[in-house]
């Protein structure tokens, strides 16, 4: 049994989902201890308990501590099974990381899928459902992983009720994957996006985001979308190189002015455009997993995050040395396998 130190690092509830993955992936168990240590409101939560319910789903595996709050669990993963199957998380908890969870262990399973999951799909400190769609899938696909999602319905913190489905097929040869450039810039895109909220604030949110930019008024739009069920507002930046595209992203709250939110959003995208690497933070801790269960390859990011870094860590547990990082100009080199 592979004992994993929840504490670790970061110390968050991803070193539960790549630990859950990964036993998935291998067939081997795990017990994790100290489970979200470095967390406020340390333990299971109900987006985490989400996780490990579809997880155990998908192999039948056996659990122990499988229930709110809990800081500890073991988990013993059968056979993964294809199929089809409907994971509700209850809450506005994210989709995304559930789906991160579940998606590669499916995608390995020799067998289509499809996944619908009922929750949010644009939470603070997750993948938005247009990383997930823009960003990440379109590289899993270049490593043989056919995966295609669906947005049904946006669903925004605290109401939840979003929804999204995902059909994999049944891996084709994988592929390694080598991402060291970004190639030439292909387009670029701002979307202000509100939902049951007024559409001024989407039309400053683009105002602002027009003066931090410095990009064409074509390049950028104010939408309503009428499929959510409570209010939300996102910012989305959206920057496709040859390569590689870069999702960035910001919300909406209580307290945030529209050109606080727009402003968040277009430092980060500044800072993308104003360095070289082709793979941002958020890719870079996401891109491990899949690769290091592929075949492998290599990328260049900026300087790691401690996300990237505990994430590592978690995967070494259970495939062993597989991650090399070199220190280059732009940041940081990563070859996996
Ligand atoms: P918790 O313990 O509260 O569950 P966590 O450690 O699981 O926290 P985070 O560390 O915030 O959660 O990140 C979860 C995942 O979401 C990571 O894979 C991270 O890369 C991804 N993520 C967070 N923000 C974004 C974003 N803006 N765009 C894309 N991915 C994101």
């Amino acid at each position: 049994m592979i004992k994993i130190d929840g504490a670790l690092g970061e110390g968050g509830g991803q070193i539960l989902r790549s630990a859950l993955s990964l036993s998935m992936a291998t067939g081997k168990p795990f017990a994790i201890d100290k489970i979200r240590a470095g967390r406020k409101k340390p333990g299971l939560m109900r987006q985490h308990l989400a996780a490990v319910r579809a997880a155990t789903e998908i192999c039948g595996a056996r659990t122990q501590g499988a229930e709110v709050g809990s800081t500890a669990l073991s988990f013993e993963p059968g056979p993964v099974r294809a199929g089809e199957y409907g994971f509700n998380i209850g809450s506005a908890g994210s989709t995304s990381l559930v789906l991160q969870t579940v998606l590669v262990p499916l995608a390995l399973a020799g067998a289509p899928s499809r996944v619908t999951i009922q929750g949010g799909t644009n939470n603070l400190a997750a993948p938005p459902f247009e990383f997930i769609d823009r960003a990440f899938l379109p590289l899993l696909r270049r490593m043989g992983f056919a995966v295609e999602a669906t947005l049904l319905r946006p669903g925004y913190y605290p109401a939840g009720g979003g929804e999204i489905v995902v059909v994999i097929d049944a891996a084709q040869e994988r592929r390694a994957l080598h991402l060291t450039e970004r190639g030439a810039l292909v387009s670029r895109k701002g979307e202000a996006i509100v939902s049951n909220l007024s559409y001024l604030i989407a039309q400053r949110e683009v105002a602002r985001l027009r003066a931090a930019l410095d990009w064409p008024a074509d390049c950028l739009q104010a939408m309503t979308e009428t499929r959510a069920t409570g209010p939300g507002n996102v910012v989305v930046v959206t920057i496709a190189h040859e390569h590689v595209t870069e999702v960035c992203v910001a919300f909406g709250r209580i307290g945030a002015s529209a050109e606080t939110v727009a402003s968040e959003c277009a430092d980060e995208a500044n800072a993308y455009l104003s360095a070289t690497h082709p793979v941002g933070a958020h890719l870079a801790d996401q891109l491990l997993l899949p690769m290091a269960l592929g075949a492998g390859g290599a990328f260049v990011t900026g300087a790691p995050t401690q996300h990237f870094l505990t994430n590592v860590v978690v995967l070494e547990a259970f495939l062993g040395d597989k991650v090399r990082l070199t220190k280059s100009d732009e940041g940081c080199r990563v070859d996996i396998g």
